[in-house]
């Protein structure tokens, strides 16, 4: 029975998900009250099917293959119905430092692999600036399956995929996150504030340090000197990183 209603559930947040992507939010309160209700009622019976279910829960993992395995047949958002590609990451298995990004775009869909177009080029020169390369660290974003038209994540799809950015997190267990944009940063500080405001200073996440700075896709949107201004404060955050890295990485030699 619960699984009948799971599914009607679903079925109807997707549809007023959609219908609020098309900008129809001026609903009256009182439906808005009740699509918060759905939306809770649907997270319990989501959070019991992956407890008890027939399918190993998130809960249950305790390897990458696993949680691999699981997102890679996930369905927990409507961004399952149009990716052609579930983008977990990739890089080490023992990051000192992970990179989160927001959502894979079109070519990450098309490969499956994370920041692979013109953005992850730039990433590819942001890291080799700080003496890195990206098989020394991990790469994965905030939601893992590509939103339509490379729009922003909506609030309820980065709910429903953030529990598996944080099990990546326990199981590669880096002592160091970079987040790159505001996306990635609301989503893991548990913030609203912007991004220009939350970048230069180390935030804790647990055991963890947590860095914040522009996603390079958005550098890639200006020129001139708006560019050449946050080049600079990008600039100062890798070297904030670098010094923290070789820091940590000094700590780890026996
Ligand atoms: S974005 Fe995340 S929660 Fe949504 S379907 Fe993809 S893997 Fe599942």
């Amino acid at each position: 029975m619960e699984h009948h209603v799971k599914e009607a559930l679903e079925e109807l947040v997707t549809a007023l998900s959609k219908a609020r992507g098309l900008g129809l939010e001026r609903l009256p309160t009182k439906s808005l009250q009740a699509i918060s209700k759905m939306e809770e009622e649907l997270k319990r019976l989501r959070d019991k099917t992956h407890d008890h279910g027939p399918e190993p829960g998130l809960s249950q993992v305790t390897s990458l293959e696993q949680l691999e395995q699981l997102l890679h047949s996930c369905q927990d958002c409507q961004l399952s119905a149009t990716r052609k590609n579930v983008v977990v990451g990739e890089g080490s298995k023992r990051p000192l430092l992970m990179l989160v990004g927001e959502a894979p775009g079109r070519e990450e869909d098309v490969t499956g692999r994370p920041f692979v177009g013109k953005s992850g080029e730039l990433l590819t020169k942001m890291l080799r600036a700080i003496n890195l390369s990206r098989s020394e660290v991990y790469i994965t974003s905030v939601v893992k399956c590509r939103p339509p038209r490379n729009r922003t994540p909506h609030r309820d799809e980065i709910a429903a995929c953030l529990p598996y950015l944080h099990k990546q997190i326990e199981l590669l267990d880096p002592a160091l996150l970079l987040c790159l944009g505001s996306t990635a940063a609301h989503a893991l500080l548990n913030t609203e504030n912007p991004l220009s405001k939350l970048r230069g200073r180390f935030y804790s996440l647990g055991k963890r340090k947590v860095l914040v700075t522009y996603h390079p896709a958005y550098l890639l949107r200006f020129g001139g000197s708006k560019l050449l201004n946050l080049k600079k404060q990008a600039w100062q955050d890798l070297q904030m990183l670098q010094r923290e890295y070789e820091r940590l990485k000094r700590q780890e030699k026996p």
